[in-house]
Protein backbone atom coordinates (compact mmCIF):
# COMPACT_ATOMS: atom_id res chain seq x y z
CA UNK A 1 0.00 0.00 0.00
CA UNK A 2 0.78 3.62 -0.77
CA UNK A 3 0.40 6.66 0.64
CA UNK A 4 -1.82 9.12 -1.44
CA UNK A 5 0.89 11.15 -3.27
CA UNK A 6 1.08 11.90 -6.82
CA UNK A 7 3.83 9.32 -8.06
CA UNK A 8 1.79 6.63 -6.26
CA UNK A 9 -1.49 7.62 -8.66
CA UNK A 10 0.29 7.85 -11.59
CA UNK A 11 2.58 5.07 -11.34
CA UNK A 12 2.86 2.78 -14.87
CA UNK A 13 3.32 -0.69 -13.46
CA UNK A 14 0.92 -2.04 -11.12
CA UNK A 15 2.98 -5.10 -9.96
CA UNK A 16 2.36 -6.27 -6.37
CA UNK A 17 4.93 -8.30 -4.85
CA UNK A 18 4.49 -11.02 -2.10
CA UNK A 19 5.03 -11.23 1.70
CA UNK A 20 7.76 -13.85 2.72
CA UNK A 21 6.00 -16.92 3.79
CA UNK A 22 8.17 -19.69 4.94
CA UNK A 23 12.18 -20.23 4.93
CA UNK A 24 14.34 -18.78 2.12
CA UNK A 25 18.23 -18.96 2.14
CA UNK A 26 20.38 -16.47 -0.27
CA UNK A 27 23.53 -15.06 -0.24
CA UNK A 28 22.61 -11.55 0.39
CA UNK A 29 19.71 -10.01 2.31
CA UNK A 30 18.98 -6.26 2.15
CA UNK A 31 16.49 -4.64 4.52
CA UNK A 32 14.71 -1.79 2.95
CA UNK A 33 13.66 -1.57 -0.43
CA UNK A 34 13.92 2.14 -1.28
CA UNK A 35 16.64 3.70 -3.68
CA UNK A 36 19.30 2.36 -1.26
CA UNK A 37 18.66 -0.99 -0.91
CA UNK A 38 17.27 -1.41 -4.26
CA UNK A 39 20.31 0.00 -6.07
CA UNK A 40 22.58 -2.45 -3.99
CA UNK A 41 20.68 -5.11 -5.07
CA UNK A 42 20.83 -4.18 -8.31
CA UNK A 43 24.62 -3.57 -8.05
CA UNK A 44 25.33 -6.98 -6.62
CA UNK A 45 22.48 -9.07 -8.65
CA UNK A 46 24.54 -7.83 -11.78
CA UNK A 47 27.70 -9.41 -10.29
CA UNK A 48 25.62 -12.59 -10.18
CA UNK A 49 25.25 -12.63 -6.33
CA UNK A 50 21.56 -14.16 -5.33
CA UNK A 51 19.73 -11.35 -3.38
CA UNK A 52 16.60 -10.98 -1.40
CA UNK A 53 14.96 -7.63 -0.53
CA UNK A 54 12.44 -7.44 2.68
CA UNK A 55 10.21 -4.47 2.43
CA UNK A 56 8.09 -3.51 5.34
CA UNK A 57 5.30 -1.67 2.59
CA UNK A 58 5.36 -1.71 -0.90
CA UNK A 59 8.48 -0.92 -3.34
CA UNK A 60 9.34 2.90 -2.80
CA UNK A 61 7.05 3.31 0.58
CA UNK A 62 9.38 5.27 1.99
CA UNK A 63 11.12 8.95 0.52
CA UNK A 64 12.16 6.84 -2.51
CA UNK A 65 8.62 7.22 -3.66
CA UNK A 66 7.25 10.48 -2.60
CA UNK A 67 10.20 13.01 -3.56
CA UNK A 68 10.98 16.12 -5.23
CA UNK A 69 12.80 13.99 -8.76
CA UNK A 70 15.57 16.06 -9.07
CA UNK A 71 18.84 14.75 -9.33
CA UNK A 72 21.62 16.87 -9.08
CA UNK A 73 25.25 16.52 -7.87
CA UNK A 74 26.54 16.85 -4.07
CA UNK A 75 25.20 15.78 -0.66
CA UNK A 76 22.95 16.81 2.01
CA UNK A 77 25.99 18.25 3.80
CA UNK A 78 27.33 21.28 2.21
CA UNK A 79 30.81 20.61 0.84
CA UNK A 80 32.70 22.91 3.21
CA UNK A 81 31.32 20.96 6.10
CA UNK A 82 32.74 17.89 3.99
CA UNK A 83 35.84 19.91 3.81
CA UNK A 84 36.46 20.83 7.22
CA UNK A 85 36.17 17.91 7.95
CA UNK A 86 38.29 15.42 5.46
CA UNK A 87 40.40 18.22 3.72
CA UNK A 88 39.98 19.24 0.38
CA UNK A 89 41.42 16.06 -1.52
CA UNK A 90 39.02 13.55 -0.27
CA UNK A 91 36.45 16.29 -0.21
CA UNK A 92 36.90 16.55 -3.64
CA UNK A 93 36.91 12.75 -4.29
CA UNK A 94 33.45 12.82 -2.40
CA UNK A 95 32.13 15.33 -4.74
CA UNK A 96 33.21 13.74 -7.84
CA UNK A 97 31.32 10.30 -6.56
CA UNK A 98 27.80 12.57 -6.03
CA UNK A 99 28.71 13.54 -9.83
CA UNK A 100 29.14 10.26 -10.83
CA UNK A 101 26.05 8.84 -9.23
CA UNK A 102 24.06 11.78 -11.67
CA UNK A 103 25.60 9.86 -14.18
CA UNK A 104 24.83 6.33 -12.98
CA UNK A 105 21.40 6.92 -12.62
CA UNK A 106 20.48 8.58 -16.32
CA UNK A 107 22.65 5.36 -17.34
CA UNK A 108 20.37 3.23 -15.52
CA UNK A 109 17.70 4.95 -17.56
CA UNK A 110 18.95 4.21 -20.58
CA UNK A 111 20.36 0.91 -20.24
CA UNK A 112 16.85 -0.34 -18.58
CA UNK A 113 15.13 1.35 -20.64
CA UNK A 114 13.20 3.36 -18.73
CA UNK A 115 10.86 5.73 -20.31
CA UNK A 116 8.62 6.14 -17.23
CA UNK A 117 10.89 7.88 -15.62
CA UNK A 118 10.02 10.64 -17.62
CA UNK A 119 13.40 12.31 -17.33
CA UNK A 120 13.41 15.80 -18.19
CA UNK A 121 16.89 18.21 -18.18
CA UNK A 122 17.80 20.89 -16.49
CA UNK A 123 18.19 22.79 -12.89
CA UNK A 124 18.03 26.45 -11.71
CA UNK A 125 19.36 26.66 -8.67
CA UNK A 126 18.30 30.30 -7.85
CA UNK A 127 18.88 32.99 -5.28
CA UNK A 128 16.55 35.57 -3.12
CA UNK A 129 19.45 37.77 -2.08
CA UNK A 130 21.78 40.38 -4.54
CA UNK A 131 25.47 38.34 -4.37
CA UNK A 132 26.96 36.99 -7.10
CA UNK A 133 31.17 36.87 -6.28
CA UNK A 134 30.58 33.27 -4.86
CA UNK A 135 28.40 31.96 -7.09
CA UNK A 136 31.08 32.90 -9.92
CA UNK A 137 33.62 31.51 -7.76
CA UNK A 138 31.58 28.05 -7.09
CA UNK A 139 31.48 27.99 -11.34
CA UNK A 140 34.93 28.15 -11.75
CA UNK A 141 35.97 26.00 -9.27
CA UNK A 142 33.39 23.32 -10.25
CA UNK A 143 34.67 23.77 -14.27
CA UNK A 144 38.53 23.63 -12.76
CA UNK A 145 38.36 20.17 -10.28
CA UNK A 146 35.81 18.62 -12.18
CA UNK A 147 35.05 19.97 -15.71
CA UNK A 148 31.51 20.44 -14.37
CA UNK A 149 29.93 23.64 -16.28
CA UNK A 150 27.34 25.39 -14.37
CA UNK A 151 25.78 28.92 -16.63
CA UNK A 152 25.62 31.98 -14.17
CA UNK A 153 22.11 33.48 -14.58
CA UNK A 154 20.95 37.42 -14.02
CA UNK A 155 18.06 38.70 -13.39
CA UNK A 156 16.87 39.26 -16.98
CA UNK A 157 18.07 35.70 -17.63
CA UNK A 158 16.09 34.26 -14.73
CA UNK A 159 13.06 35.71 -15.86
CA UNK A 160 13.27 34.67 -19.81
CA UNK A 161 12.52 31.47 -17.77
CA UNK A 162 10.66 32.61 -15.07
CA UNK A 163 7.75 35.54 -14.58
CA UNK A 164 8.49 36.13 -10.68
CA UNK A 165 10.49 39.15 -9.07
CA UNK A 166 12.24 37.21 -6.50
CA UNK A 167 15.19 35.52 -7.57
CA UNK A 168 18.17 38.19 -8.57
CA UNK A 169 21.06 35.46 -9.27
CA UNK A 170 21.32 31.79 -10.35
CA UNK A 171 23.16 28.98 -11.84
CA UNK A 172 21.49 26.69 -14.48
CA UNK A 173 22.85 23.25 -14.16
CA UNK A 174 22.04 21.59 -17.87
CA UNK A 175 23.26 18.27 -16.72
CA UNK A 176 21.12 17.80 -13.67
CA UNK A 177 17.57 16.26 -14.54
CA UNK A 178 14.00 15.62 -12.87
CA UNK A 179 12.30 12.46 -12.67
CA UNK A 180 9.16 10.24 -11.64
CA UNK A 181 11.30 8.82 -8.63
CA UNK A 182 8.88 5.88 -8.18
CA UNK A 183 8.24 4.67 -11.84
CA UNK A 184 12.21 4.48 -11.71
CA UNK A 185 12.83 2.78 -8.68
CA UNK A 186 9.75 0.31 -9.74
CA UNK A 187 11.71 -0.91 -13.10
CA UNK A 188 15.03 -1.09 -10.90
CA UNK A 189 12.77 -4.15 -8.79
CA UNK A 190 11.93 -5.20 -11.87
CA UNK A 191 15.48 -5.20 -13.21
CA UNK A 192 16.48 -7.20 -9.77
CA UNK A 193 14.03 -9.73 -10.28
CA UNK A 194 15.20 -10.65 -14.04
CA UNK A 195 18.42 -11.26 -12.94
CA UNK A 196 16.92 -13.74 -10.28
CA UNK A 197 16.76 -11.35 -7.20
CA UNK A 198 13.99 -11.99 -4.75
CA UNK A 199 11.81 -9.16 -3.34
CA UNK A 200 9.04 -9.45 -0.47
CA UNK A 201 6.18 -6.63 -0.13
CA UNK A 202 4.82 -6.08 3.34
CA UNK A 203 7.65 -8.17 4.70
CA UNK A 204 8.78 -6.46 7.55
CA UNK A 205 12.38 -7.58 9.58
CA UNK A 206 11.15 -8.08 13.13
CA UNK A 207 13.98 -9.95 14.21
CA UNK A 208 17.49 -10.64 13.38
CA UNK A 209 20.66 -13.06 14.42
CA UNK A 210 23.21 -11.68 13.36
CA UNK A 211 26.11 -14.87 13.97
CA UNK A 212 28.37 -16.29 11.37
CA UNK A 213 25.02 -17.05 9.61
CA UNK A 214 22.44 -14.12 9.61
CA UNK A 215 18.57 -14.73 10.10
CA UNK A 216 15.94 -12.40 9.64
CA UNK A 217 12.75 -12.88 10.92
CA UNK A 218 9.49 -11.50 8.74
CA UNK A 219 5.96 -11.95 10.64
CA UNK A 220 5.53 -14.92 8.59
CA UNK A 221 8.95 -16.49 7.67
CA UNK A 222 12.76 -15.62 8.00
CA UNK A 223 15.45 -15.78 5.40
CA UNK A 224 19.28 -17.20 5.96
CA UNK A 225 21.98 -15.74 4.30
CA UNK A 226 25.71 -14.87 4.36
CA UNK A 227 25.07 -11.37 4.44
CA UNK A 228 22.98 -8.35 5.59
CA UNK A 229 22.28 -5.00 4.53
CA UNK A 230 20.23 -2.45 6.31
CA UNK A 231 18.50 0.41 4.10
CA UNK A 232 16.11 1.73 5.87
CA UNK A 233 16.49 5.17 5.40
CA UNK A 234 14.25 7.47 7.72
CA UNK A 235 11.60 4.80 8.66
CA UNK A 236 14.78 2.74 10.50
CA UNK A 237 13.32 0.94 13.39
CA UNK A 238 14.51 -0.53 16.60
CA UNK A 239 15.65 -3.56 15.13
CA UNK A 240 19.44 -2.15 15.39
CA UNK A 241 19.24 -0.36 18.05
CA UNK A 242 22.92 1.62 16.70
CA UNK A 243 21.57 1.84 13.90
CA UNK A 244 18.43 3.77 15.20
CA UNK A 245 20.32 5.88 17.00
CA UNK A 246 22.57 7.13 14.18
CA UNK A 247 19.60 8.14 11.89
CA UNK A 248 17.12 11.12 12.66
CA UNK A 249 13.67 11.40 11.01
CA UNK A 250 13.10 14.30 9.30
CA UNK A 251 10.10 15.04 7.41
CA UNK A 252 9.37 17.01 4.94
CA UNK A 253 6.62 17.52 2.47
CA UNK A 254 5.34 18.13 -1.68
CA UNK A 255 2.61 19.02 -2.99
CA UNK A 256 0.84 18.37 -6.83
CA UNK A 257 -1.69 20.91 -8.23
CA UNK A 258 -4.50 20.37 -10.33
CA UNK A 259 -4.35 21.00 -14.16
CA UNK A 260 -3.82 24.48 -15.01
CA UNK A 261 -1.36 24.20 -18.39
CA UNK A 262 -2.45 27.86 -19.21
CA UNK A 263 -2.10 29.04 -15.43
CA UNK A 264 1.10 27.74 -14.90
CA UNK A 265 2.65 29.15 -18.60
CA UNK A 266 2.27 32.42 -16.94
CA UNK A 267 4.61 31.86 -14.26
CA UNK A 268 7.16 29.26 -15.43
CA UNK A 269 8.39 28.84 -18.66
CA UNK A 270 10.95 26.32 -17.58
CA UNK A 271 10.59 22.55 -17.86
CA UNK A 272 14.07 22.79 -15.73
CA UNK A 273 13.49 21.80 -11.88
CA UNK A 274 13.98 25.50 -10.00
CA UNK A 275 15.16 25.39 -6.41
CA UNK A 276 16.31 28.51 -4.83
CA UNK A 277 19.74 28.24 -2.33
CA UNK A 278 18.00 28.88 0.75
CA UNK A 279 19.20 25.99 3.99
CA UNK A 280 15.57 26.14 4.12
CA UNK A 281 14.19 26.13 0.36
CA UNK A 282 12.01 25.33 -1.84
CA UNK A 283 12.01 23.41 -5.07
CA UNK A 284 9.56 23.01 -7.77
CA UNK A 285 8.90 21.76 -11.14
CA UNK A 286 6.72 21.17 -13.96
CA UNK A 287 5.11 17.88 -14.28
CA UNK A 288 2.87 16.04 -17.28
CA UNK A 289 4.43 18.58 -20.15
CA UNK A 290 3.80 21.23 -18.07
CA UNK A 291 -0.30 20.52 -17.16
CA UNK A 292 1.08 20.20 -13.21
CA UNK A 293 3.32 22.33 -10.47
CA UNK A 294 5.01 19.72 -8.25
CA UNK A 295 6.35 21.75 -4.95
CA UNK A 296 8.36 21.08 -2.05
CA UNK A 297 9.85 22.28 1.27
CA UNK A 298 9.69 22.64 4.48
CA UNK A 299 11.37 20.49 7.22
CA UNK A 300 9.86 19.77 10.63
CA UNK A 301 11.44 16.86 13.30
CA UNK A 302 7.38 15.80 13.85
CA UNK A 303 5.50 14.98 11.03
CA UNK A 304 2.61 17.98 10.90
CA UNK A 305 -0.26 16.79 8.89
CA UNK A 306 0.35 17.57 4.69
CA UNK A 307 -3.31 19.18 4.69
CA UNK A 308 -1.95 21.81 7.12
CA UNK A 309 1.63 22.08 5.44
CA UNK A 310 0.14 22.50 1.95
CA UNK A 311 -1.23 25.82 3.37
CA UNK A 312 2.21 26.87 3.92
CA UNK A 313 3.89 25.47 0.69
CA UNK A 314 1.25 27.36 -1.10
CA UNK A 315 2.04 30.70 0.93
CA UNK A 316 5.56 29.63 -0.23
CA UNK A 317 4.62 29.20 -4.01
CA UNK A 318 2.31 32.79 -3.58
CA UNK A 319 5.11 34.55 -2.63
CA UNK A 320 7.13 33.75 -5.46
CA UNK A 321 4.04 33.59 -7.93
CA UNK A 322 1.14 35.91 -6.49
CA UNK A 323 -0.31 35.09 -10.27
CA UNK A 324 -1.04 31.65 -8.99
CA UNK A 325 -3.48 32.39 -6.67
CA UNK A 326 -6.65 30.71 -8.82
CA UNK A 327 -3.90 27.06 -8.53
CA UNK A 328 -6.01 24.58 -6.69
CA UNK A 329 -3.95 22.39 -5.00
CA UNK A 330 -4.49 18.83 -5.53
CA UNK A 331 -2.44 16.33 -3.07
CA UNK A 332 -0.10 17.18 -0.43
CA UNK A 333 2.07 14.72 0.92
CA UNK A 334 4.81 13.86 3.96
CA UNK A 335 8.41 11.59 3.75
CA UNK A 336 10.54 11.33 6.21
CA UNK A 337 14.41 11.55 5.77
CA UNK A 338 17.20 9.80 7.25
CA UNK A 339 19.91 12.40 8.29
CA UNK A 340 22.97 11.44 10.44
CA UNK A 341 24.23 14.30 12.71
CA UNK A 342 27.21 14.65 10.93
CA UNK A 343 25.03 15.18 7.54
CA UNK A 344 26.54 12.74 5.38
CA UNK A 345 25.04 9.13 4.53
CA UNK A 346 26.71 6.44 6.61
CA UNK A 347 27.62 3.17 4.07
CA UNK A 348 30.01 0.72 6.27
CA UNK A 349 30.12 -2.46 8.16
CA UNK A 350 28.58 -2.72 11.53
CA UNK A 351 30.35 -6.20 12.15
CA UNK A 352 31.67 -9.20 9.44
CA UNK A 353 29.14 -9.40 6.89
CA UNK A 354 26.56 -6.98 8.43
CA UNK A 355 26.26 -3.46 6.07
CA UNK A 356 24.38 -0.71 6.49
CA UNK A 357 23.62 2.21 3.20
CA UNK A 358 21.64 4.98 5.35
CA UNK A 359 20.89 8.81 6.10
CA UNK A 360 21.10 10.42 2.34
CA UNK A 361 18.84 13.41 4.02
CA UNK A 362 17.41 15.25 1.08
CA UNK A 363 20.20 14.47 -1.15
CA UNK A 364 19.60 10.56 -1.67
CA UNK A 365 18.71 10.26 -5.91
CA UNK A 366 22.34 10.81 -7.05
CA UNK A 367 24.10 9.79 -3.66
CA UNK A 368 21.98 6.57 -3.88
CA UNK A 369 23.18 5.42 -6.98
CA UNK A 370 26.55 5.97 -6.81
CA UNK A 371 26.34 4.64 -2.88
CA UNK A 372 24.81 1.06 -4.26
CA UNK A 373 27.53 0.50 -6.52
CA UNK A 374 30.82 1.80 -4.14
CA UNK A 375 28.89 -0.82 -1.34
CA UNK A 376 28.84 -3.72 -3.88
CA UNK A 377 32.37 -3.02 -4.77
CA UNK A 378 33.69 -3.25 -1.00
CA UNK A 379 31.68 -6.28 -0.68
CA UNK A 380 33.07 -8.08 -3.82
CA UNK A 381 36.34 -6.73 -2.77
CA UNK A 382 36.82 -4.65 -6.30
CA UNK A 383 37.57 -1.41 -4.38
CA UNK A 384 38.24 0.39 -1.77
CA UNK A 385 36.15 3.48 -2.35
CA UNK A 386 33.92 2.72 0.46
CA UNK A 387 37.06 4.26 2.83
CA UNK A 388 35.92 7.74 1.74
CA UNK A 389 33.00 7.46 4.17
CA UNK A 390 34.76 5.64 7.21
CA UNK A 391 35.05 9.33 8.91
CA UNK A 392 31.10 9.85 8.91
CA UNK A 393 30.39 6.76 10.81
CA UNK A 394 27.16 5.92 12.86
CA UNK A 395 27.32 8.59 15.47
CA UNK A 396 24.83 9.06 17.92
CA UNK A 397 22.59 11.16 16.64
CA UNK A 398 21.32 12.28 20.08
CA UNK A 399 17.54 11.16 19.77
CA UNK A 400 14.97 13.47 21.45
CA UNK A 401 17.59 15.99 22.16
CA UNK A 402 19.38 15.87 18.57
CA UNK A 403 15.69 15.75 16.88
CA UNK A 404 15.16 19.62 18.80
CA UNK A 405 18.74 20.26 17.83
CA UNK A 406 17.83 19.83 14.14
CA UNK A 407 14.26 21.94 14.46
CA UNK A 408 16.16 24.98 16.47
CA UNK A 409 18.57 25.15 13.60
CA UNK A 410 16.08 24.74 10.88
CA UNK A 411 14.37 27.91 12.40
CA UNK A 412 17.42 29.75 13.35
CA UNK A 413 18.71 29.28 9.22
CA UNK A 414 14.86 30.38 8.63
CA UNK A 415 15.92 33.60 10.00
CA UNK A 416 19.19 34.23 8.54
CA UNK A 417 17.29 33.39 5.02
CA UNK A 418 15.14 35.83 6.16
CA UNK A 419 17.09 38.55 7.08
CA UNK A 420 19.49 38.15 4.56
CA UNK A 421 16.72 38.62 2.01
CA UNK A 422 15.12 41.68 3.97
CA UNK A 423 18.83 43.35 3.21
CA UNK A 424 18.26 43.09 -0.31
C1 LIG B 1 9.44 14.89 0.23
C2 LIG B 1 10.88 14.55 -0.11
C3 LIG B 1 11.48 15.20 -1.18
C4 LIG B 1 12.80 14.85 -1.54
N1 LIG B 1 13.33 15.39 -2.68
C5 LIG B 1 14.52 14.93 -3.15
C6 LIG B 1 15.02 15.36 -4.40
O1 LIG B 1 14.35 16.10 -5.14
N2 LIG B 1 16.24 14.93 -4.79
C7 LIG B 1 16.99 14.07 -4.03
O2 LIG B 1 18.11 13.73 -4.43
N3 LIG B 1 16.52 13.60 -2.85
C8 LIG B 1 15.30 14.00 -2.40
N4 LIG B 1 14.81 13.51 -1.22
C9 LIG B 1 15.63 12.55 -0.46
C10 LIG B 1 15.54 11.12 -1.00
O3 LIG B 1 14.22 10.79 -1.33
C11 LIG B 1 16.07 10.14 0.05
O4 LIG B 1 17.37 10.54 0.46
C12 LIG B 1 16.18 8.72 -0.49
O5 LIG B 1 14.97 8.33 -1.09
C13 LIG B 1 16.52 7.76 0.65
O6 LIG B 1 16.43 6.44 0.17
P1 LIG B 1 16.50 5.23 1.19
O7 LIG B 1 16.40 4.00 0.39
O8 LIG B 1 17.68 5.42 2.08
O9 LIG B 1 15.24 5.41 2.16
P2 LIG B 1 13.68 5.12 1.90
O10 LIG B 1 13.28 5.41 0.52
O11 LIG B 1 12.95 5.83 2.99
O12 LIG B 1 13.55 3.54 2.08
C14 LIG B 1 13.64 2.88 3.31
C15 LIG B 1 12.69 1.70 3.22
O13 LIG B 1 12.96 0.82 4.31
C16 LIG B 1 11.72 0.21 4.66
N5 LIG B 1 11.91 -0.35 6.01
C17 LIG B 1 12.17 0.30 7.17
N6 LIG B 1 12.29 -0.59 8.18
C18 LIG B 1 12.12 -1.82 7.64
C19 LIG B 1 12.12 -3.14 8.19
N7 LIG B 1 12.33 -3.38 9.49
N8 LIG B 1 11.90 -4.19 7.37
C20 LIG B 1 11.67 -3.99 6.02
N9 LIG B 1 11.65 -2.76 5.47
C21 LIG B 1 11.87 -1.68 6.27
C22 LIG B 1 10.74 1.37 4.58
O14 LIG B 1 9.40 0.91 4.47
C23 LIG B 1 11.22 2.10 3.34
O15 LIG B 1 10.54 1.71 2.16
C24 LIG B 1 13.53 13.87 -0.80
C25 LIG B 1 12.91 13.24 0.30
C26 LIG B 1 11.60 13.56 0.64
C27 LIG B 1 10.95 12.84 1.80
Amino acid sequence: MYPATYYAQTRSDPTTRPALQGAADTNTVIVGGGLAGLTTALELAREGLAVTVLESQSIGFGASGRNGGIVSPAFACGSDAITARVGPDKARALHRLTIEGVQRLRSHIQTLNIPQAEPVAGLLNLRRFDQASDLHAEAEAFERDFGYTFTYLDRPAIQERLQTTRYLHGLEDPQAFHIHPLNYLRALAAEVERLGGKIYEQSPAIGCHLGPQKCLRTPNGQVTAKRAIFATGGYTGPLIPRLKCAVLPIATYMMVSKPAPELLAKAIKTRAAVLDDRRASDYYRLVENGQRLLWGGRITTRAGSPQAVAADLRRAMLDVYPQLAPLQTDLAWSGLMGYARHLMPQIGQMQPDVWHITAFGGHGLNTTAIAGKVLAEAILGQSNRIDLFAPFGLAYAGGPIGLAIAQLTYWSLQAQDHWRERRR
